[in-house]
């Protein structure tokens, strides 16, 4: 079916893009001689986990939940990051996950020797976190895991104590972790490296540390993105250490391969124009209220900028439920669609319910263009989580 056509609120996935953006990733990892993994935290449409199985090395995940469905669905390296791990899941966690990255020594000193005894000889497969203490970035600080009193990973300073008093669950580590990076060039991961061999360089010199992964919002995909700079560091952290690497972005993988189509339902007037739309951006794109930021609109300007503007809202009863102000060459009318664009990533996946409006149905495109229903979503979906 024509885009066109299909009914709304849809999520699309636009697969020739989603392929354009794959065969990016696996040039880079071919040239740096790294492997790249789906943080599925972005993106978790596992129809595409066949299409992506082609060219990446696996799927991470940030629960117990999202490692079941790389292993189910995508069936290749299978990788784990979470601050704490239940006790009643970690031998599930064991078993279909070829690494576990632990955000502690605590819990090091918790899991270690189950973790290690699930799998073969030599490889525990588990990881420790670090915390390199480097920022880049000020523009989305609820977005940065460097930030002053951050939860994540351990400092050079606590983890050489904690090795000190307890160098026994250190011998379970054979693997780094860190992730500092959103949305970011190989620039600011270059300052990051840097940092990172600064303060634990020795620690990456020990012969027991195996690999080394560098985490996700690498923004690969994008065209101003460095990509030999990206290489040459990965190379040279490869050589410096004898570590295999791995890079885990989410966004990089699905970056402007899906839209949110939208109809336009109403206008309201008062000072200005708003329209209200059959998507919302507290329900269907969270992330224009949280991160926040203007999602693109296609055929759209800035407010003013083309001879119509309006307020882009929904049904919701939230009043901050704006997506933003857009102009256009013409008069909008109902019954109209909009396409916003950049929505296949960090939307499906923390889409919710609130209000009792509807989810999104999820279509896929295929190269011609033509879309095929994945799933439709109804009364049962919203009823099914609260009681
Ligand atoms: C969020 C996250 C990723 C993916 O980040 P992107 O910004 O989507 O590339 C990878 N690894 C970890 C540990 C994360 O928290």
């Amino acid at each position: 079916m024509d885009i066109c056509r299909i009914p709304t609120p849809a999520y699309v996935i636009d697969e020739k893009k989603m392929k354009e953006n794959l065969e990016i990733l696996r040039d880079t990892a071919d040239q740096a001689g790294c492997k790249i993994l789906l943080a599925q935290k972005a993106f978790s449409g596992f129809c595409e986990y066949p299409l992506i199985a082609r060219y990446l090395a696996g799927a991470t995940a940030s629960s117990l939940h999202e490692a079941k469905l790389g292993h189910e669905e995508m069936g290749k390296e299978n990788h784990i990051f979470s601050c704490a791990y239940r006790p009643e899941e970690i031998r599930e966690i064991a078993e279909i996950c070829d690494h576990i990255v632990v955000n502690s020594y605590s819990q090091l000193e918790k899991y270690g020797e189950t973790i290690a005894s699930l799998h073969p000889a030599g490889h525990t497969g588990i990881g420790l976190r670090i915390n390199p203490e480097c920022s880049t970035q000020t523009d989305h600080a609820i977005y940065d895991p460097c930030a002053p009193g951050s939860r994540f990973g351990v400092t050079s300073i606590r983890l050489k104590e904690a090795i000190r008093r307890n160098p026994e669950a250190w011998k379970y580590v054979e693997g780094i972790h860190f992730h500092t990076l959103c949305e970011q060039n190989s620039d600011d991961l270059e300052t990051t490296l840097q940092a990172v061999e600064d303060k634990f360089g020795d620690i990456l010199s020990q012969p027991q540390i195996r690999w080394l992964n560098m985490g996700g919002g690498h923004h690969i995909t994008r065209p101003d993105y460095d990509r030999q700079r990206l290489i040459r560091l990965v190379r040279h952290m490869k050589e410096t250490y004898r570590v295999e690497v791995y890079l885990e972005p989410g966004e990089a993988i699905a970056l402007n391969a899906g839209y949110l189509v939208t109809e336009v339902m109403d206008q309201v007037e008062n000072g200005i124009t708003t329209l209200i739309l059959d998507a919302s951006a507290a329900c269907h794109m969270p992330d224009v209220i949280e991160m926040p930021y203007r999602p693109p609109l296609r055929d759209s300007g800035e407010p003013d900028e083309k001879a119509f503007t309006y307020r882009l809202s929904s049904c919701t009863c939230l009043s901050g439920d704006i997506i933003g102000d857009y102009s256009f060459d013409h008069e909008v009318k109902e019954g109209e669609r909009l396409y916003f664009e950049d929505m296949a990533i960090y939307s499906m996946v923390k889409n919710n319910t609130f209000n009792g409006i509807g989810l999104p149905s999820i279509w896929a495109m295929d190269e011609s263009g033509d879309c095929r229903l994945i799933r439709r979503f109804g009364y049962e979906d919203f009823k099914n989580r609260l009681s």
